[in-house]
């Protein structure tokens, strides 16, 4: 098999490799892990998403009552103090739906790809996922640099919104498929961010370590940008119409003031 041409940067370190996920590779889903090192590295999260069934379309479990309950209850923390782009949860949901969180939560629940009341549910879901499973902020001594407290779910908030942003922008160009749940790229979408999930706690607590492991902050900090960058690119559709779609949302971006 012509093998080479088709290496694909690992999902967790980058670098080029045409092994995968054999499970999901059954599935329809390339998933790129240059070792099994790497693999295990995110099998925590990965195995809740891998293989038949789970893979592609990805398997987002619906959002039980307990975690919408969550939610309600930590509507109005901020997860990150001290830093000038903190945001509630009420907020970021408000921002990523643009509607009212009480519309959003109204129609969060039930069927997870049911997107006819809320565009990028499962997105969101995944989002409201993170934000109520990360434990209370942790406290953060930056040495001679001070003190702070960061929320493990941050990352995640990011990627989330990031991909939300993405398809938003997707859709107010026209070249959104009907039901983008059912295209392999919007999988893709959900793994990757997923995969960043799991790596971010990972580096928190080699970062936190004494000594610290800048080794496995640098996995995270670089899966990110390639997740950021891939998105930029097209998410690997191929489709000339999303490059250009996000090519302009990014120039949107750069041209938008600071938001306040
Ligand atoms: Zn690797
Ligand atoms: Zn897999």
């Amino acid at each position: 098999m012509p093998s080479d041409s088709n290496a694909q940067p690992c999902e967790v370190c980058g670098v080029d490799t045409t092994s995968r996920c054999s499970s999901c590779q059954l599935a329809g889903l390339d998933l790129f892990f240059c070792s099994r090192e790497h693999q295990k590295l995110v099998w925590p999260a990965h195995k809740l998403v891998c293989g038949p069934g789970k893979a592609l379309p990805f398997a987002v479990q619906p959002l039980t009552d307990s975690e919408l309950a969550a939610a309600v209850l930590r509507l109005d923390e901020v997860s990150i103090v001290q830093k000038a782009n903190a945001a509630s949860l009420r907020r970021r949901l408000e921002k990523m739906s643009q509607r009212p969180v009480e519309y959003v939560l109204e129609h969060l629940g039930g069927d997870i790809y049911d997107t006819s009341k809320l565009a990028d549910k499962p997105v969101i879901a995944l989002f409201v996922r993170c934000a109520v499973s990360a434990s209370r902020p942790i406290h953060l001594d930056l040495g001679d640099r001070g003190s702070s407290f960061f929320n493990v779910s941050d990352a995640s908030h990011c990627c989330a919104e990031a991909a939300s942003c993405a398809i938003d922008w997707l859709a107010a160009f026209r070249v959104l498929p009907r039901r983008p749940q059912d295209q392999a790229w919007f999988s893709l979408l959900l793994h990757k961010a997923w995969t960043l999930s799991r790596l971010l706690p990972l580096a928190w607590h080699a970062y936190t370590a004494d000594p610290p492991d800048m080794s496995v902050v640098g996995l995270y900090t670089g899966a990110r940008k390639r997740f950021v960058e891939w998105v930029r690119r097209g998410m690997g559709t191929r489709d000339p119409r999303f490059a250009e779609a996000l090519r302009a949302y990014d120039s949107f971006l750069l041209q938008r003031p600071p938001s306040s």
